[in-house]
């Protein structure tokens, strides 16, 4: 708390200060270097004192070392200011997944190569493994892009295509698709074989046909495996996965069982948890982030519901607008171990300009796609998912031809090029697809400000 003393400043103005009664303050106040040696101890700051500008402070020690961690003054008081953007301190636990944003910076060795005009691999492919489920997610984008029951990629393609990535150094591969890829029985197989390569794997499952047997394979491997679950209660999981209750049931037994394995073998795999908030699952949200402590996964992400470019969902972003409470009370029930986040981004799309909220871009060119390519569980490579089944943005089948000579192939690149050359990202496309945030980064990079040796 700001107060005032008896001393007037330069102006004539009383002095007001911020400094606790108790700091130690050196006799003769100034610049350290000119006038004094001393400085203050903060440890010797009282723990939770208010200080600037609607901020709290709490000191922390270790390691013989001590310091001051600043809070914002919402009413959760959770979050750590500023970090918005720039990303975590060490100290912001929250963060440590980056749910809500994109890892570019570490990826300059490509920026430079786009930049140059040369031809690279991607950074991550995103694949389906195959192009059906056993379950019917009401909020499932994949249903307006020809679900069909027994298509899927072949085992020796998938091979051929992970040692492929390998060769030319793909980075990661998400076995996150169009269709369940744990209907497909080379997941197994094409997780191993990645892993001897270097090539890092994640996956996004409903989990409840995980082989248990072939567990440690995908533990030992895989860099994450996230659940898809959209519910709390078993009422819940049946309205919004049109799947028999008693599958919870399953569902949550899977899930500890990967956690129980997780701990027993110190695997570094992280489990977590997603919903695709709809407002059918408005009321399981607090339900889901409970279970998810109980489960013992280390995170539960809430992210917005993808629609097509002709809106065949019917998603209505304004309907997110009464949840932001909800949310944040969700996001309290972190702890160090367990992350709940929102991806608040895509969420708050609603409270965007008119201009923004329908959809508009803040950058005008898609050139996101070389970065991150998308493959439908059919095996067919595009440069994005809501491309899939546009038969002018296929690149080629995996079953063909390999991804290496794709890459290093004319078509690929004429292919990215019409992406940037043609297409209206603020019509073409729908909100928040997944190459988005890397769209804004390389936005800025193509068309910066002013002075910017003036960093
Ligand atoms: S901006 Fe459009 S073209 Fe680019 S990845 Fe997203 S949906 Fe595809």
């Amino acid at each position: 708390m700001s107060k005032e003393t008896d001393q007037t400043n330069r102006y004539g103005k009383r002095a007001v200060t911020n400094i606790p009664d108790d700091a130690p303050l050196s006799e003769r106040p100034g610049h350290k270097l000119r006038s004094s040696t001393e400085i203050v101890d903060r440890r010797r700051l009282p723990p939770d004192s208010p200080t600037v500008q609607g901020q709290t402070i709490q000191t922390v020690e270790g390691d013989g070392e001590s310091g001051l961690i600043r809070f914002s003054d919402t009413e959760s008081g959770e979050h750590q200011v500023p970090n918005q953007f720039t990303g975590p301190s060490f100290r912001t636990k929250q963060e440590r997944f980056r749910f809500d944003g994109h890892k570019m910076i570490y990826h300059l060795d490509r920026v430079q190569a786009w930049k140059r005009g040369e031809r690279f691999a991607p950074v991550h492919i995103d694949m389906g493994l195959t192009k059906f489920c056993n379950t019917a997610c009401i909020y499932c984008y994949a249903v307006v892009q020809n679900m069909t029951r027994g298509t899927l990629i072949q085992s020796d393609a998938l091979l051929r295509f992970i040692e492929d990535c390998g060769q030319i150094g793909v980075k990661s591969l998400g076995f996150i698709g169009d269709g369940e890829p744990t209907l497909n029985p080379a997941l197994y197989d094409a997780t191993s074989l990645a892993h001897t390569l270097g090539v890092d794997t994640a996956m996004a499952t409903n989990g409840l046909l995980l082989d248990l047997d072939r567990a440690h394979e995908l533990l030992r491997a895989m860099s994450y495996i996230r659940f898809n679950l959209s519910a709390g209660t078993p009422e819940g999981f049946q309205r919004v996965h049109q799947s028999h209750s008693r599958n919870f049931d399953i569902l949550k037994e899977n899930i500890r069982t990967l956690v129980a394995l997780k701990r027993q073998h110190g695997y570094d795999c992280t489990l977590g948890i997603q919903m695709v908030l709809i407002p059918e699952c408005f009321d399981e949200v607090i339900p889901e982030a409970e279970l998810g402590a109980e489960l013992g996964v280390d995170y539960f992400v809430i992210k917005h519901c993808s629609d097509s470019e002709y809106k065949e969902l019917g998603v209505d972003y304004d309907d997110y607008r009464d949840m932001g409470e909800r949310l944040q009370q969700a996001e309290a029930l972190s702890t160090d171990n367990y992350v709940v986040q929102v991806k608040w981004n895509k969420i708050n799309a609603a409270g965007e300009t008119p201009l923004y909220k329908d959809g508009y871009r803040k950058y005008d060119v898609c050139y996101g796609t070389p970065f991150l390519v998308q493959i439908s569980g059919n095996g067919k490579v595009y440069p994005c998912g809501p491309f899939f089944n546009k038969e002018r943005f296929l690149i080629g089948d995996l079953h063909e031809t390999s991804f290496k000579e794709m890459v290093q192939g004319e078509r690929y690149w004429q292919v990215h090029k019409d992406v940037s050359d043609s297409v209206d990202v603020h019509k073409d496309c729908a909100i928040g697809c997944r190459q988005d945030y890397i769209n804004k980064f390389l936005w800025d990079l193509e068309n910066p400000p002013e002075h910017v040796n003036f960093i």
